[in-house]
C-alpha cells in the first residue's frame, strides 16, 4: 500500500482522527488521552496530546455483553480476559492502553493476538466485532491444523506460496503458519483431539517403548488408505513414527473416509491465540483509516506474524519464517500417558 497517496483519500474528519492517533502512538506506548467518541472522555480537559505530570492510567476494559446468545460470554475459553484493566504488553516491549470501553459486539477495532508460546504476536483489525474474529480464526486455524498434521498437500507446506489464498486471508497466512508449527499450539489441539497423536513424530527411543508390549492389529491393505499414508508429512531429523502410530494412522484414514462422506469433522475446534483489543476506532471509520492505523501499530510492536509493516514489504526477508523450532519437540501425547 502506498500510504502517502492513500492518506490523501481520507476526508477531513478521518485525517483529524488519524493524526490524533498518530501523535499518541509514541515510540514505546500507545496512550490516547484525547479520545472523545464512543463513551470515552479525556481524563483532564486541559491536558491535550501531551501527558501532564500524571502517569498513564487504564480507564477502560473489555466488558462481557451478557447477552444470552453471545458465544464469547458463554464460552469457557480463557483466551480473552474480561474486566481486566491492564496495559497490553507486546512481545517487543511496546505497550498499549485501550482508548474506549469495548464489549463482545463493538465494531471497528484493532486487536492483538499473542501465541501461548510467548514468542510470536500479531495485530489485526476488523470492521466487525471480536466475537466474529475469534470464530473465523478458530474455524480456519483448526482446519489448517488438521490438514497440516495429516498431509503434505496442505497449503502450508509451501511456506512462501501465498497465491493460493484469497486477498482477505493473505494477511493471516503467517498467523496460521505459526499455529500449525508451534508445539504449544499443537499441544492445545491434541489435548482435545487425542486421535491426532499418531501424527506426532517421536524419538527413536520413544518409538521402541511405543511398540514394545503392544500387539499391533494390522489392517488389511487397502488402496485408499495407502494414498493417504503416502502424503503423511515426513518426520523431522531425529524423529520417526512408531509401527503402532503408523497402524493408528491407517485407522484414522479409514474413519476420515467415512466422516468425509457424511460431511463431518474429525476434530473439535479449540482457540489458540490470546486476544486483546488494543484500540477502538470511530463507529463510521473507513477501511483505509483502519488499515493505516493497524499498520502503524504493527510497525511499533514489530509483530512477527503480520505480513507487512511500514519497515518492510516482505516479512519473510525481515523476520524469516514464522516459526523456528522443531514442531514436534516436547509434545505430550495422551497415548504415552495412558501406556
Ligand atoms: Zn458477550
Ligand atoms: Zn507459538
Amino acid at each position: 500500500m502506498n500510504f502517502s497517496n492513500a492518506l490523501l483519500k481520507l476526508d477531513e474528519f478521518e485525517l483529524r482522527i488519524g493524526l490524533e492517533f498518530f501523535l499518541q502512538i509514541d515510540v514505546d506506548l500507545f496512550y490516547m488521552k484525547t479520545c472523545t467518541y464512543r463513551d470515552a472522555w479525556p481524563r483532564s480537559l486541559d491536558e491535550g496530546l501531551f501527558c501532564k505530570s500524571q502517569l498513564p492510567i487504564v480507564r477502560y476494559s473489555f466488558q462481557p455483553c451478557q447477552k444470552i446468545s453471545c458465544t464469547l460470554c458463554e464460552s469457557s475459553s480463557t483466551i480473552i480476559q474480561f474486566n481486566s484493566y491492564r496495559i497490553h504488553h507486546f512481545l517487543n516491549g511496546y505497550h498499549a492502553i485501550l482508548n474506549c470501553p469495548v464489549t463482545c459486539h463493538t465494531k471497528n477495532i484493532i486487536y492483538a493476538l499473542t501465541c501461548p508460546c510467548g514468542e510470536y504476536d500479531f495485530i489485526g483489525s476488523t470492521s466487525s466485532d471480536m466475537s466474529e474474529v475469534i470464530e473465523s480464526i478458530r474455524e480456519a486455524g483448526n482446519q489448517y491444523m488438521h490438514e497440516t498434521l495429516i498431509s503434505t498437500k496442505s497449503s502450508f507446506y509451501s511456506h512462501r506460496d501465498t497465491n493460493n489464498f484469497l486477498h482477505k486471508q493473505k494477511e493471516l497466512i503467517r498467523l496460521y503458519q505459526h499455529s500449525t508449527r508451534c508445539s504449544k499450539v499443537i499441544q492445545l489441539f491434541l489435548n482435545v483431539n487425542p486421535n491426532y497423536d499418531c501424527f506426532i513424530p517421536i524419538s527413536f527411543d520413544q518409538a521402541i517403548v511405543d511398540d514394545r508390549n503392544r500387539i499391533i492389529e494390522v489392517s488389511p491393505i487397502n488402496n485408499f488408505t495407502d494414498l493417504y499414508i503416502q502424503n503423511v508429512p515426513v518426520p523431522p531429523n531425529g524423529y520417526i513414527f512408531s509401527n503402532c502410530q503408523q497402524e493408528k494412522q491407517r485407522k484414522f484414514f479409514e474413519k476420515l473416509h467415512i466422516t468425509k462422506s457424511h460431511d463431518e469433522k474429525m476434530f473439535t475446534s479449540v482457540d489458540f491465540y490470546n486476544v486483546t483489543v488494543i484500540a477502538v476506532l470511530p463507529e463510521n471509520c473507513s477501511t483505509l483509516l483502519r488499515q493505516v492505523l493497524e499498520c502503524l501499530f504493527a510497525t511499533h510492536a514489530e509483530t512477527k506474524l503480520n505480513m507487512f509493516n511500514l519497515r518492510t514489504k516482505d516479512t519473510y526477508e525481515f523476520y524469516g519464517l514464522p516459526f523456528h523450532r522443531v514442531w514436534c519437540e516436547n509434545i505430550i501425547r495422551s497415548s504415552s500417558i495412558t501406556s
